[in-house]
């Protein structure tokens, strides 16, 4: 409610699985409303005090067995009485008595997630290759051509000043192979702004490959994209850049 009120939100285009794996399963802010009605059932109760179950990612582990990986049946049985090492497992750790049940409840509510929030399907992060392990030179600086935020739960929060933006729930998903022979090209950007601070402030963004390169651009900001007015400044500038 806090949040709301100042205009705190979770915004981004996509979050890494550990991010989607830490957010609270119980009242989870993105899940379809019908999540409330599977957190007040019966079954949900030993969900909460037996298994203790908290986190999106606990969810997802203990709905696990439910799941063939890799085409590969596990060798849980549908049933309450299964002796497969998950549900032994689990009645020796929790004592819960019934964990195909809390298995089948804990899927119901992963299921609530819209895909953006759901850590069990394709998320951008899967085509964005490992960019901390691509080799950089001194001074040389990689476009970080990543959707997904990364970091952790703290990094997810944004400070917006326009209370009436909605943020969009659809997931882009850019389904590019990276592999290892990654083709880097070096490109020289920089913006700047004449007579920034002033009404006559013009902002603009050059981009540089080499030589009579056709890639080569030299951009203004415009004045305006749709409604929205942009203003002419260094920062946007930059940012264009
Ligand atoms: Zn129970
Ligand atoms: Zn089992
Ligand atoms: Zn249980």
């Amino acid at each position: 409610k806090t949040g709301k009120k100042y205009g705190v939100r979770i915004e981004g285009l996509a979050f890494e699985r550990d991010i989607l794996r830490d957010m609270p399963i119980w009242h989870h802010v993105f899940a379809d409303p019908k999540i409330r009605r599977l957190t007040n059932a019966t079954t949900s109760k030993c969900l909460r005090s037996k298994h203790e179950l908290q986190t999106v990612g606990e969810a997802e582990d203990l709905a696990a067995p439910l799941i063939e990986m890799n085409g590969r049946q596990s060798s849980h049985r549908p049933n309450n009485q299964c002796n497969c090492r998950d549900c032994t497992e689990i009645r020796e750790v929790t004592t819960c008595e019934h964990p195909h049940l809390c298995m089948v409840r804990s899927q119901e509510l992963l299921d609530t997630l819209p895909p953006k929030w759901d850590p069990r399907v394709e998320q951008p992060e899967d085509y964005e290759g490992n960019f901390n392990n691509i080799p950089r030179l001194r001074g040389e600086e990689i476009f970080d051509y990543r959707l997904t935020t990364t970091g952790g739960l703290s990094e997810i929060f944004r400070v917006f000043t326009d209370r009436n933006h909605t943020p969009s729930n659809d997931t882009y998903i850019r389904r590019i192979e990276m592999n290892n022979n990654i083709n880097l090209s070096i490109v020289a950007t920089d913006g700047s702004c004449i007579n920034n601070g002033q009404d006559t402030a013009s902002a603009g963004a050059g981009i540089y490959f080499t030589e009579n390169d056709p890639r080569n651009r030299s951009l203004k900001l415009p004045q305006a994209v749709g409604n929205i007015k942009l203003t002419q400044s260094n920062q946007a500038a930059e940012l264009l850049a």
